[in-house]
Parts: structure tokens; C-alpha cells; sequence
């Protein structure tokens, strides 16, 4: 994304939070010169993405009309596939959820079909009013954004070089953007919890995935395989084998599927609901712990704003306790003096706010490009 196109999304989140309400508001919001400003805000009325409505208060000289954002020119579908569940909801121009459903699914599905089964509950669905401008979709594996493909997964074996973006263009009938799903959970604070700060955000659910956000904005890396912690080599993991073909990995021992594996219990759901027995609570702990001596490694090196935690298992009060214990211990003073480390904003729909925040940069880029055309 750059030039006149980066900033639609931008705008819109300004004016939809109420940051902003007027051209000069935006110019200060976004550190853009107002000619800039004006061009887009121009073309977002053009294309009927933003309203003028009524006056805003004088500065001297003449009124300021209000710019709102239109509900009326659409929403998107924000989709977040997980192991075992996947999570859906249509989602407003500014952001908002209209509401959220799950559905208990398997990643070892072969993909068309379970793609197949997603689409069909959505179709399912009452649709909110005014156009489906589109679809994003995250999920639990390296994807490659501009081929629109899933590459090289570890534990989604079946969908190595899956053609998921156009599988989905099929079936929706929209334009579907994808990416991997701690890259959106990161995305999502970015734009709807934290913004312009450096960030890390991992998701802990039955694999670990960690997205990293410098200043604002999702660093992805060259083939997309930014922030994968999951696959650390760690003294703990010991010799146990890896769904990514090599030995002791972090995923081996601080992941919902190794809890569950080694507690004997049947998901990471159970371990929820067991916050009264010390042994998985000590597990728990540990496990948090251990994903935390990775992180420490991390925060020396990046110094973010904030380290947030996603997934299942940040739902539990250990496994934070854990990681917060290990990264105070083991990082430099200097890079936790000010860093915030929390659970992230939105708890289970963290994932949700991700894709659709990406739908929504998408579609409104084309809504912008579509009016520089004419
Ligand atoms: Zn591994």
C-alpha cells in the first residue's frame, strides 16, 4: 500500500472513532499535509464511503461541515479459523461487530470442504443492510498474501500450497483477502486497541503464533514467517518430536496441544474449566513460563510498546502470570520499564477484528483507486 490509496482505512478509522470530524482533524490525526487530506477525503465522498452532515464548531472563518462515516455503504464478513473452532460475523465500516458466531470444525478437513462447510454458515446467516463489500479470513498457518495461498504449514498438513484466497473468491463471490491468524490478532490491535505503537501479540490456542507490529503497521517478513516463535528450539522441549519435523520446540511444550497431550485431558477447553486443580494449574503456569523465556528473547531485541497475549489459554490467569513472571525476570530493565504486558482487546474476537480490519483496508483502497479512475 502507498501514496494517495494507503490512507482510506485510515480515515475512515479516524472520523468512525470520532477522532476526527473535520479535514484539519484528519491532517493533524494522520501527519498529512490537508491537501493531501482533502484529495481523500474528496474521493471517500465521491464514493460514498463518507456524509457531510451538519456543522461542525468555527475556528474563525467559515463552518466546518461534520464528515461521519455512511453506515449504509456496506460491511464486510471477518472470518478467524482455528483448529477446532471457527469463529464469523459480519463487520461495519467503522469497525464494529455486528455479532459473532462459532462453529466447531477440524483443520485436518480436507480444505475445499471445509472452506465448503465455513461458506455455507455464512450464506446461513442473516446479512446486514447495504453492500458485501467483502471477506477477511485468517488462518492457523504461513500464508502467503500475495499468491493468496497457505505455505509450508506444520500443522495443517493437507493445505500445503492450498489455493485458499481464490477457493473462497468462489465460493463468496466477494473479494476475500487472507492471512495467517496471530498476523491478524496483531493487525486487530493495531487498529482497533493499541495504535501507532510497537507491538507484540501472541496467540496461544492449540499451536503458537506470535504477529509483530513496528509503528503501526504488520511486519509479515519476506516469505511471511515473521513472528513465529512457535518453532524455537528451547532447553525444556527437550528431545520431543515437532510437527515441523525437528525436536524440542517451543510449540512441544507450551501449546495448548502439548497441555492437553500432557495432562490427559481432551482440549484446551477442559484445561479452562479446570482452574481448581493445582496440577494443571502448575502446568499452565509452567507453560506460560517457558513461552515467556521466548518472548524475553524478543522484547530484548525489539523493545515494543506492549507484549499482548491472544489465543485460549491467555484466558487463563497462569499461563499470563507465567509469561509476565519470565519476562520480568529475564529481560533487560531498560526494555520493560515501560512495557505493557496484558491480554489483548477483544478477547475471543481478537482474531475477528484482525480480518476484517484487513477486509476493510482492502476493500476501501479499491473504493478510493475505483474514484481516482474516474
Ligand atoms: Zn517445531
Amino acid at each position: 500500500m502507498h501514496g494517495l490509496e494507503a490512507s482510506a482505512a485510515r480515515v475512515v478509522e479516524l472520523v468512525a472513532a470520532g477522532r476526527a470530524t473535520s479535514r484539519n482533524e484528519l491532517a493533524t490525526g494522520l501527519g498529512l499535509p490537508p491537501s493531501t487530506v482533502n484529495l481523500r477525503v474528496q474521493a471517500l465522498l465521491s464514493a460514498g464511503v463518507l456524509v457531510e452532515q451538519g456543522e461542525g464548531r468555527s475556528h474563525g472563518g467559515r463552518r466546518p461541515r461534520l464528515l461521519t462515516v455512511n453506515p449504509g455503504f456496506g460491511h464486510v464478513w471477518t472470518i478467524d479459523i482455528g483448529s477446532r473452532h471457527v469463529r464469523l460475523g459480519p463487520m461495519d465500516l467503522t469497525g464494529s461487530l455486528l455479532g459473532t458466531h462459532e462453529l466447531p470444525i477440524s483443520i485436518d478437513t480436507e480444505p475445499s470442504l471445509l472452506l465448503g462447510e465455513i461458506s455455507a454458515a455464512v450464506h446461513a446467516l442473516p446479512r446486514p443492510p447495504g453492500r458485501w463489500l467483502g471477506v477477511g479470513v485468517g488462518l492457523p498457518g504461513p500464508v502467503d498474501v500475495v499468491a493468496g495461498t497457505v505455505t509450508l504449514p506444520s500443522r495443517m498438513p493437507g493445505w500445503r500450497g492450498f489455493p485458499a484466497r481464490e477457493a473462497l473468491q468462489r465460493l463468496f463471490e466477494v473479494p476475500v483477502v487472507i492471512d495467517n491468524d496471530a498476523n491478524l490478532m496483531a493487525l486487530g490491535q493495531a487498529r482497533r486497541g493499541a495504535p501507532a505503537e510497537t507491538l507484540v501479540v501472541v496467540k496461544a490456542g492449540t499451536g503458537i503464533g506470535s504477529g509483530l507490529i513496528v509503528e503501526g503497521r504488520l511486519h509479515r517478513g519476506r516469505d511471511g514467517a515473521a513472528g513465529d516463535i512457535s518453532h524455537v528450539r528451547i532447553p525444556a522441549g527437550g528431545d520431543r518430536p515437532c510437527t515441523c519435523g525437528n525436536h524440542g520446540c517451543l510449540e512441544t511444550v507450551a501449546s495448548g496441544a502439548a497441555l492437553v497431550a500432557q495432562l490427559g485431558v481432551l482440549s484446551t477447553s477442559d484445561l479452562l474449566a479446570a482452574t481448581e486443580d493445582v496440577t494443571v494449574i502448575t502446568a499452565v503456569r509452567r507453560a506460560g513460563g517457558l513461552l515467556g523465556e521466548v518472548l524475553a528473547t524478543v522484547v530484548n531485541f525489539a523493545n515494543p510498546d506492549a507484549v499482548l497475549l491472544g489465543g485460549a489459554l491467555a484466558g487463563c490467569e497462569a499461563f499470563v502470570a507465567g509469561a509476565r513472571g519470565a519476562l520480568y525476570e529475564r529481560c533487560l530493565p531498560l526494555a520493560t520499564r515501560r512495557l505493557r504486558i496484558d491480554t489483548v482487546f477483544g478477547g475471543a474476537d481478537a482474531g475477528l477484528l484482525g480480518a476484517g480490519s484487513l477486509a476493510l483496508e482492502s476493500v476501501l483502497d479499491e473504493a478510493l483507486r475505483g474514484e481516482s479512475r474516474r
